[in-house]
């Protein structure tokens, strides 16, 4: 067994004064406890300010305190230890547990700097002839820089952002990257950076029962206990007091989790409360896997899988290619980017204008001047609070659209029996550096995908795997393993021209999707190296460095004989009767009628009808389909009472009652029998 943390977003709606019982709506309760982040936050910060040199990061990145000791790996403990506690704002009184979580989010907030630190040096160390565009030498090279200095997990687009803002650190003041000495450069970023914005959130988690207890309340709610101060600047210990706070549990989280302390936010007047909460998980195993799905990165389809099953050595599949096909978000995706990128040209220009507006003319006309300053004060301020709005947008959807093909992923792995998700390894995969354009797109996207599978597989007890991801789409996975390259054209009738999406084998005939062939690869690899499974010690990630080479062998599912058959072979009768004798059709008088079917009247009920009855059910349906129950199914949420079981019996057929999104094409979530040699059930004899 296992453990996952998971965060559930709950909020307060109100409380109650413990000492008075007295009720508190959302706006007082939200006015308390954003009064008790802003004095965190404003201790917080003074610590932060107060350490943001090389010096004292060198301290705190060299792990000892004042005694000795080692740090502990709290970080309110660890502040302490290196004698940097929080002072207490002039006239207002705030208790130890209160001062502690201020000091957590400072501790926090200088551990993440160290880790900025670490990867601005590795980049720095390994700076590229050309900034704007690395060759895959240059991303090789900082990659391996990385895993020394922080253990990897560093996102391509963070090497990408870190590299724009030293660039143009470097640009400001005249610096080349390589130091006077010839050494690698000696900037910091204590120097590229100031101290870093502290949030408003009270982090309870650094606190104990003097400043919160929490408690499950019932099967659904939680009730949460913390003093707050009842003004902004509490002068005396009576300023603070006890309140009772209800918080509903939102249906993923299960009766027999364990909660842990939350954080404390004020957004748009709500007060939220991140809630942590652990479960236990079945153990996912690393080998012994027989049946598996591969996930091939597409461009416009997010994913394209297939099902693998290991025997004697083989792997089979299928044929069939699982699609998450978001062409359509994607598209939306695009053109949010581009009015946000429009947005921003806008507010700089706003900004730009205001500079200038201000000194000189002022003088001259400063009626005029202030007039038209406010002017574009407020159209600056309009163009800055919509791009807010885009980017939030935009942030939401890549959320959604993530966390609903990873639920979708995992329901298909579940419904095909599978017991390990192969993806391809990202790091490998984006240092190819050539799917550009609206590409693009999709890789902001397959981070948190594979960070959303990883949650949703150990909850069910799947494991996760990485393969390597070169040269997946090179050889035929049929015939193939390094001796015939694929020919990549457009579509399946044009196989003479050269293209992206259809992948022909002229050796063996092979003609499909180009990333379903990418995805038989990848599972086929997965199974065969499945005893190359690297487990990372602290993370528990799993990854397969070494590429183990195999086929995959298509094999047919066995069909459920139709019902006409059935009764073929019952009756002995044959199902395609050939005509013996070719009749003689030629009319000799007019066509007889057909007896008509009469419907049953009061007069003449059904069964005095000569109409005869059959017990087959009609082609169409002759009423409204009933509608089903389960509806849209918010993407990352866990399934439903009766959602699965409707997904597995195939009753939802439309895709948007599945992923959340009604413009998502995506294979529907069908249990279907085994397939290939070796299964459970023997395929009928034909001459029985
Ligand atoms: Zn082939």
């Amino acid at each position: 067994m296992g453990e996952v943390v998971s965060t559930a977003s709950c909020r307060a709606f109100r409380a109650v004064l413990e000492a008075s019982g007295e009720m508190l709506g959302e706006r007082t309760l939200a006015e308390r406890v954003s009064w008790l982040a802003a004095v965190i936050r404003q201790v917080a910060a003074g610590v932060v300010a107060g350490r943001w040199n090389r010096a004292d990061l060198d301290r705190l990145d060299a792990g000892v305190g004042l005694d000795g000791r080692a740090l502990p790996a709290k970080g309110w403990m660890a502040v302490r230890r290196l004698g940097w506690g929080a002072a207490t704002p002039e006239g207002v009184y705030i208790s130890d547990r209160v001062r502690r979580c201020a000091e957590e989010e400072a501790a926090r907030a200088l551990r993440l700097a160290l880790h900025r630190r670490a990867v601005l040096a590795a980049i720095t160390a390994t700076w590229p002839a050309d900034p704007g565009r690395r060759t895959d030498a240059d991303w090789s090279a900082v990659r391996a820089a990385l895993n020394t200095a922080v253990g990897g997990g560093v996102s391509t687009a963070l090497i990408r952002n870190r590299t724009r803002q030293f660039r143009t650190y470097l640009d400001e003041h005249g610096l080349s990257p390589a130091g006077q000495n010839g050494q690698a450069s000696v900037v910091d970023v204590v120097e590229v950076e100031g101290p870093p914005v502290m949030a408003a959130q009270v982090l309870l988690a650094a606190a104990d029962r003097q400043l919160i207890t929490l408690e499950r309340a019932s099967g659904t709610g939680a009730r949460l206990r913390v003093q707050l101060p009842l003004c902004a600047r509490p002068a005396t210990r009576r300023d603070w007091a006890w309140h009772i706070l209800p918080v509903p549990l939102p249906p993923q989280v299960p009766a027999d989790a364990s909660l842990r302390s939350p954080t404390l936010r004020v957004v748009d007047g709500q007060v939220r409360v991140d809630l942590p909460f652990t479960m236990a998980v079945p153990y996912a195993p690393a080998t012994g896997h027989t049946v598996a799905i591969g996930f091939d990165w597409g461009i416009n389809t997010l994913l394209v899988g297939t099902v693998g099953r290991l025997h004697d050595g083989r792997v089979e599949g299928d044929g069939r290619p699982l699609i998450y096909d978001t062409t359509t978000i994607s598209a939306k995706l695009h053109r949010l980017r581009g009015h946000r990128e429009a947005l921003a040209a806008k507010r700089d220009h706003y900004a730009t204008l205001q500079a200038g507006l201000t000194p000189s003319d002022a003088a001259r006309h400063p009626a005029r001047d202030a007039a038209r300053y406010r002017e574009v004060a407020a159209l600056h301020e309009r163009a800055d609070r919509e791009h807010a709005r885009v980017c939030a947008r935009i942030r939401h959807l890549n959320n959604a659209l993530s966390w609903s093909a990873a639920r979708w992923a995992v329901d298909q792995a579940t419904a095909l029996g599978a017991s390990v998700i192969y993806l391809e390894d990202l790091a490998t995969l984006e240092a190819r550096g050539h799917r550009r354009g609206n590409a693009a797109l999709s890789g902001q996207v397959r981070g948190r995908v594979v960070h959303a599978i990883r949650h949703l597989a150990a909850k069910t007890g799947l494991a996760v795997v990485t393969v390597p991801a070169r040269g997946t789409s090179k050889y035929c996975p049929r015939c193939g393993t390094g001796t015939s390259p694929l020919h990549h054209t457009p579509a399946p009738d044009r196989l003479t021209q050269r293209g992206w999406k259809w992948a022909h084998c002229p050796h063996c005939g092979l003609s499909c999707d180009r990333d379903q062939a990418a995805a038989e690869r990848i599972v086929s690899r997965g199974l065969l190296a499945q005893h190359h499974t690297h487990t990372d010690r602290a993370t528990g990630t799993r990854t397969i460095r070494t590429i183990v080479e195999g086929n995959l062998a298509r094999a047919r599912r066995p069909r459920k004989p139709t019902r006409a058959a059935r009764r073929a072979r019952h009756t002995r009768t044959d199902l395609h009767p050939r005509p013996q004798t070719r009749q003689d059709r030629t009319k000799t008088g007019p066509t007889p009628k057909r007896p008509t079917r009469q419907r049953p009247t009061p007069e003449r009920p059904a069964e005095l009808s000569t109409t005869k009855t059959v017990s087959q059910v009609p082609d169409r349906r002759l009423v409204p389909a009933p509608t089903l129950a389960v509806g849209q199914r918010p993407a990352g949420q866990a399934p439903q009472a009766n959602g699965p079981t409707a997904v597995r019996t195939g009753l939802v057929r439309d895709s948007h009652q599945r992923t959340g999104f009604h413009h998502v094409k995506a294979t529907p979530v069908l249990a279907l029998a085994e397939y290939g040699s070796g299964r459970h059930q023997a395929t009928p004899a034909r001459n029985a």
